[in-house]
């Protein structure tokens, strides 16, 4: 039921490393407060793909100051479920492994993060979202209600990875073994922890859920109590 208006409305803020169950649960506790999803991730997934299209990846590795050309009348739209580059529905392709690859790079360069940082405010001004990411609290939103951060071991998350891909992959794309999975979330999750600006890491706040074991239904229920800890209204 969507909630009423007039009752408290708040950021959720939910961070953590890649395939941790972040945005199949951020989608469901909007879907249950009434609150607007923002998945972050597509975001700079998108920009990873805008720069594979211009074929401009290489030379952005030996001069990473030209990527304002790429954030140039740079457009992204959520649209319900569905994500608009530059108004090109992107949704499936945002997905494909060759961007996951790429798109630790693109999400270190501090323009792009400026640039996305700015959307993204944007985009909660009104609050009543719910929004994940890496650094949603602790950069992005430092004020918002409630932050989560969401862990899960690297051989499960390796696993959830690989069904995601089989169900949305182009037909004909090659998809990796678990184990090269494993290996590049293991990287990524590295580079997104490491990397100068805003890396991945829990705010001292912050809520920590460990997935592994839990089904996405228990997931979501222990975010919403904590909603409801925080004032906003329930079903
Ligand atoms: O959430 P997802 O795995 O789709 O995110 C893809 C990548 O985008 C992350 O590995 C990270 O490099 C980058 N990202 C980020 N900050 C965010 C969200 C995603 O740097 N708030």
């Amino acid at each position: 039921m969507k909630q009423e208006t007039g009752k408290k409305r708040i950021i959720i803020a939910i961070d953590g490393p890649a395939a941790s169950g972040k945005s199949t649960t951020a989608r469901r506790v909007a879907e249950r407060l009434g609150y607007t999803y923002i998945d972050t991730g597509a975001m700079y997934r998108s920009v990873t793909l805008k720069a594979l299209q211009q074929g401009v990846l290489d030379g952005l590795r030996h001069s990473p100051e030209s990527v304002s050309s790429l954030l140039q009348n740079l457009s992204i739209r959520f649209d319900g479920d569905r994500v608009f580059l530059d108004g090109s529905d992107v949704t499936a392709m945002i997905r494909e492994n060759r961007v996951s690859r790429e798109v630790s790079f693109i999400s270190s360069l501090k323009p792009v993060r400026d640039r996305l940082r700015e959307m993204q405010q944007e985009l909660g001004r009104q609050r009543g979202v719910v929004m994940d990411g890496r650094d949603i609290g602790t950069v992005v939103f430092p004020d918002a209600e409630l932050k989560i951060f969401l862990v899960a071991d690297a051989r499960e998350r390796a696993k959830r990875r690989y069904a995601e891909l089989i169900a949305k992959s182009p037909e004909g794309e090659d998809l990796p073994d678990l184990d090269l999975l494993e290996e590049e979330i293991k990287r990524r999750d590295k580079d997104d922890a490491e990397r100068e600006h805003a890396p991945l890491k829990k705010h001292p706040e912050a809520y920590e859920i460990d997935t592994s074991d839990l089904t996405i239904e228990r997931q979501v229920d222990m975010v919403c109590n904590l909603a409801l800890e925080k004032g906003v209204a329930g079903r």
